[in-house]
């Protein structure tokens, strides 16, 4: 029997009974738990598999409650909470003594976000407590974008996916840190640099070997097909390289028809990076379901959500 269901009521009681549920936000799909409940949080872990050290990001429901969560809030912190809550952007903060050390990987800091989903927001709205939510996947694998990746992975281990559809943005939050007051992108994701930019004025990306030990999101093999998957700027010298295996191509727009190929997705007729980004993930799923012997996928424009694009699939690149 199917696990995903509407049954926001039944979300409710199972979250406030320490069970997990997975939840549809705008950019991946979580697994979300009671932030107090040590039960709840260390069954994500577990059904994750995902290490101690990488700490959860917490879902609250509205601006204002941040006040609850963190200790402090730097005034380009507010700004961005204000300009892009709820949406895709995630704040790394002091943390208040409240707040459990299981969730913040013993950190002093919590990384937190309203997220942008009508049935997450009701959710939330529901509940007394905030939710604890990494992404609906075992740690290192392809993130779920609709309700059925995550039902694929994890129906012998949870009750209950609440249906929301396919997510919008598709790509993980950009997570910002604070040092001296200063914001600084810890991980890439579905708010652009760009867009950043125009808030709080020119910010600075942290490289991933400086950074790792701070988001293990930027860890760097991760959101990983089973398939070896290659990155390339060059389609027509990869294709050439390795035309004796079952390629399936992955590429931002549609300028190829080569006989060599054996699946193919195109991320954009169009060249619209919030759609490629929007399909990405299914995109990986579906090729890997392929038995293919190597994705080949095309690195994509390195502006805008390109960046955060080409990001995701270095580390899924990465053996
Ligand atoms: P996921 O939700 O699975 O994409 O993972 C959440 C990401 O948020 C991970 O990369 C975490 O390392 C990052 N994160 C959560 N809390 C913190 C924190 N206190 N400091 C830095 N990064 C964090
Ligand atoms: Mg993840």
């Amino acid at each position: 029997m199917s696990i995903i269901s509407t049954d926001i009521s039944k979300a409710v009681k199972l979250l406030s009974n320490e069970d997990l549920v997975a939840i549809p936000t705008e950019t991946v799909y979580g697994l979300a738990g009671n932030i107090y409940s040590e039960k709840a949080i260390k069954a994500i872990f577990e059904t994750k598999q995902r290490p101690l050290f990488n700490p959860l990001i917490v879902h609250i429901p509205s601006v204002e409650y941040l006040e609850t969560i963190v200790e402090d809030i730097p005034k380009k912190a507010q700004l961005l909470a204000d300009a892009f809550w709820p949406g895709p952007i995630t704040l790394v903060l002091k943390k208040k003594a409240t707040i459990p050390d299981l969730i913040t990987a013993g950190k002093d800091t919590v990384a937190m976000r309203m997220p942008n989903h009508p049935v997450t927001l009701k959710l939330l709205s529901e509940l007394d407590f905030p939710l604890a939510a990494p992404s609906a996947n075992p740690f290192n694998r392809i993130s779920p974008t609709t309700a059925q990746h995550v039902e694929n992975y994890f129906k012998d281990a949870i009750k209950m996916v609440l249906e929301g559809g396919s997510c919008e943005r598709g790509i993980e939050s950009t997570i910002i840190g604070f040092e001296n007051g200063e914001p600084i992108i810890y991980r890439l994701g579905s708010t652009s640099i760009e867009a950043i930019e125009e808030v709080v004025g020119k910010i600075e990306i942290k490289n991933k070997k400086e950074v790792a030990p701070d988001a293990p999101g930027m860890l760097e093999r991760h959101y990983a097909p089973t398939t070896k998957t290659i990155l390339t700027g060059n389609l027509i010298d990869s294709i050439e390289a390795h035309k004796n295996l079952r390629i399936g191509l992955l590429t931002y727009n549609d300028f190829l028809d080569d006989d060599v190929i054996d699946f193919k997705i195109v991320l954009s007729e169009h060249n619209n990076l919030e759609e490629a980004a929007s399909k990405l993930y299914d995109a990986l799923h579906q090729l890997d379901k392929q038995e293919l012997d190597i994705i080949i996928a095309e690195k994509l424009p390195d502006y805008g959500l390109g960046k955060s694009i080409n990001d995701r699939l270095l580390r899924a690149s990465k053996s």
